[in-house]
């Protein structure tokens, strides 16, 4: 009879400790589509415009201050303007008078990778679009909010949907 109730007792445990998990997956998850875009330049290049094309697949960088979305308030999600794959939300932009969007965090699940750019005499942190590989900006660690990040975007790299 006791060790009825205490196998009983640990299998209860054992089910509780299973939910908390699972229930921690579908969260974590939601958002990762893994699948990978890959083009040739030729269908890139008719894709995109001319601009597009020199920041998102040639690493370029939009002049400061004249992006559509550097003082954009509107409430939605940005995607990346060569595949569509969701970034950020409004609610992870910050002000950050730097000349370009700039957001706190990313949409989770694998949304964006980083690669070590050691180009034009400077250490960072490259950011591009984890679907179709577009160069989106940089990741600094200078952030003002409470996550420390400054996501440095060209306007040009993204689109806007509103919500
Ligand atoms: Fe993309």
């Amino acid at each position: 009879m006791r060790l009825a109730i205490i196998l009983t007792f640990t299998f209860i445990q054992l089910a509780a400790c299973g939910q908390s998990k699972s229930k921690h997956k579908p969260s974590n998850m939601s958002n990762d589509d893994s699948t990978k875009i890959v083009k040739t330049d030729a269908e890139w290049k008719s894709q995109l415009s001319a601009e597009q094309y020199r920041v998102l697949r040639e690493k370029g960088t939009e002049r400061p201050f004249t992006g559509q979305f550097y003082l954009h308030k509107e409430r939605g999600v940005y995607v990346c303007a060569a595949c569509g794959n969701e970034l950020f939300t409004s609610d992870m932009k910050f002000d950050s008078h730097c000349g370009w969007p700039s957001f706190d965090k990313e949409i989770a699940g694998g949304k964006i990778k980083t690669e070590l750019d050691t180009t034009h005499g400077m250490i960072r942190t490259e950011i591009m679009c984890g679907k179709c590989g577009s160069h989106l900006g940089h990741l600094f660690d200078d952030g003002p909010t409470e996550t420390g990040m400054r996501y440095c975007v060209n306007s040009v790299s993204l689109d806007f949907k509103k919500q």
